[in-house]
């Protein structure tokens, strides 16, 4: 497996979501410029820099469409601003250096766009890009146009205009800030660049790191292993029927409401797995009913008259929230329903959500289910929490050994009205190794792992009650034909693999 799998919300484009390259990451503020005598950029180098990045500016919206001319002539028309390099001169005469001076001066027009709210402060995040951009023509930085291998950007953030003016070998990119109905996911959109963004913990990602970016389910696999390469490059080359039939139905994994639009292009019969967790990442407070109501709604509505089956947020040691107390025994510390269990006002919150979601659309089928469970009388208080919302089920993830066992599997499966099997964490736990150290996917079909997962689905057909896999393993083939020859009811996967699953799957 990937050395490790980060999350964030899917942007894919209208022809493919995958790109496989390495990382090329920008760091903002790191060209530094001498402010020794002599070797000090003089203003007048700074005025012509201002200059030069006018006109490629203005070429660059001589080359766009649509909203991009407006975007771009408006940034150039600052670059002319006398206020601008006035500002710009002041702080050279107190001794900044040019670069130093430069984003100091951009910055004070960026928060006064701010400021101004609405459609001014979405453009201040263009000003900084510029002031970098401009301070790299200074120093004479050789363009990244230079450079001919493919390239996944990675970035803190990204303007529109920072969009229209990537060089042609960048082929994806990842950002840490930035939502899907940014401006620059819809030029991300339009440029038809797969993208993930608000991806906490991006910041990891080295230059040069191998990248597995997958916007059709929000993922971002740092250094994948060889089959999961493998597995990514078979799906993207198979050209697919999506009439063909399958034993089982084949759902997707989602992160966002958006890549629901993704899955239901690669035929996928439902959602197997909606991660809600990237609502709730990289915040100081929790998403509010409102905004969680829209979210959910807005997947709900893609999928009239097919199944969603929707995890209440889960949590891991790697992305802790600030808003949350974290709860747990031992190994499960800090994960999963027992921190959710603590904190009662989220955990409501998010059933009641979800419950209104439904409501709006009531021809989507809603099951709802609970992450990392790891004993009997956890599941019992979950469910007994959550029936009063009258969803169409309610269910829990079995990812533990410990709920995997002869003694708990009846009892779990009189209880609940489905299961799904987060492969991915139950191999982790039965193997006793960060799933982070699986160096291949062969590791999470280990004969242990398969034969709980044997118990798991038998004991679902004793109590005739579905058993769902979503654990990566659940997208490649091999796999996928053991556990329906298992008995398992649906498969759930990254859109990317559906069509090829399908392919290799069809009766
Ligand atoms: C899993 O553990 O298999 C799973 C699907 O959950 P996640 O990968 O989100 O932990
Ligand atoms: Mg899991």
């Amino acid at each position: 497996m990937a050395e490790r799998v980060l999350v964030g919300a899917g942007v894919a484009s209208a022809d493919d979501g995958v790109v496989i390259a390495k990382a090329r990451v920008k760091i903002p503020g790191s060209i530094v410029l001498s402010n020794q005598p002599g070797e000090r950029f003089s203003l007048l180098d700074v005025k012509v820099a201002l200059q030069q990045m006018r006109e490629q500016i203005e070429i660059e919206a001589f080359g766009s469409t649509g909203e991009s001319i407006e975007i771009l002539r408006a940034m150039a028309m600052m670059l002319s601003d006398k206020e601008l390099f006035e500002e710009i001169k002041a702080r050279m005469s107190e001794g900044a250096d040019a670069a130093t001076a430069i984003r100091g001066a951009f910055s004070k027009f960026a928060r006064k766009l701010t400021d101004l709210g609405g459609h001014f402060a979405e453009r201040s995040n263009d000003l900084i890009g510029i002031a970098e951009r401009t301070i790299s023509l200074l120093a004479n930085e050789p363009s990244e146009e230079e450079d001919q291998e493919r390239k996944i950007l990675i970035a803190e953030r990204l303007s529109p205009v920072d969009i229209s003016s990537l060089p042609d070998n960048i082929a994806g990119f990842i950002t840490e800030e930035g939502g899907i109905s940014s401006h620059t996911a819809v030029m991300a959109r339009a440029n038809q660049l797969p993208a993930v963004m608000g991806v906490v913990g991006a910041g990891v990602i080295k230059d040069g790191d191998n990248i597995l970016l997958d916007a059709t389910s929000g993922q971002v696999f740092i250094n994948p292993s060889q089959d999961e390469l493998a597995n990514y490059r078979a799906a993207i080359e198979t050209e697919v029927d999506l009439s063909l039939e399958t034993p089982v139905p084949l759902l997707a994994n989602v992160g966002s409401a958006i890549e629901g639009g993704s899955a239901i292009k690669a035929g996928a019969q439902g959602v197997g797995l909606y991660r809600t967790e990237l609502l709730f990442l990289g915040r100081k407070d929790a998403p509010s009913l409102e905004e969680q109501v829209f979210e959910y709604s807005r997947l709900l509505a893609r999928f009239k008259d097919r199944l969603v089956i929707a995890r209440l947020l889960d949590l891991d040691f790697d992305k802790p929230l600030p808003f949350l107390t974290p709860a747990g025994e031992g190994d499960y510390f800090g994960r999963g329903l027992a921190t959710l269990m603590a904190n009662p006002d989220v955990i409501n919150t998010q059933l009641e959500a979800l419950a209104k979601a439904s409501s709006y659309y009531p021809e989507t089928e809603l099951w709802v289910m609970a992450p990392m469970v790891t004993s009997y009388a956890e599941a019992k208080q979950f469910i007994e929490m959550a029936r009063p919302y009258e969803f169409d089920k309610l269910g829990v993830m079995v990812e533990v050994p410990e709920l995997a066992t002869p003694q708990v599997l009846p009892a779990l499966f009189n209880l609940v009205d489905f299961v799904s099997i987060g492969s991915n964490d139950l191999a982790q736990y039965v193997l006793r190794r960060p799933r982070s150290s699986f160096r291949s996917l062969s590791d999470a079909k280990h004969p242990e792992v398969i034969s709980r997962v044997a118990a798991i689905i038998e004991a679902g057909k004793q109590a005739s009650k579905p058993v769902s896999i979503c654990g990566e393993i659940a997208g490649e083939p091999e796999a996928a034909q053991w556990f329906i020859d298992l008995g398992a009811s649906s498969l759930s996967a990254s859109s990317a693999l559906l069509p090829a699953l399908r392919q290799k799957l069809a009766v």
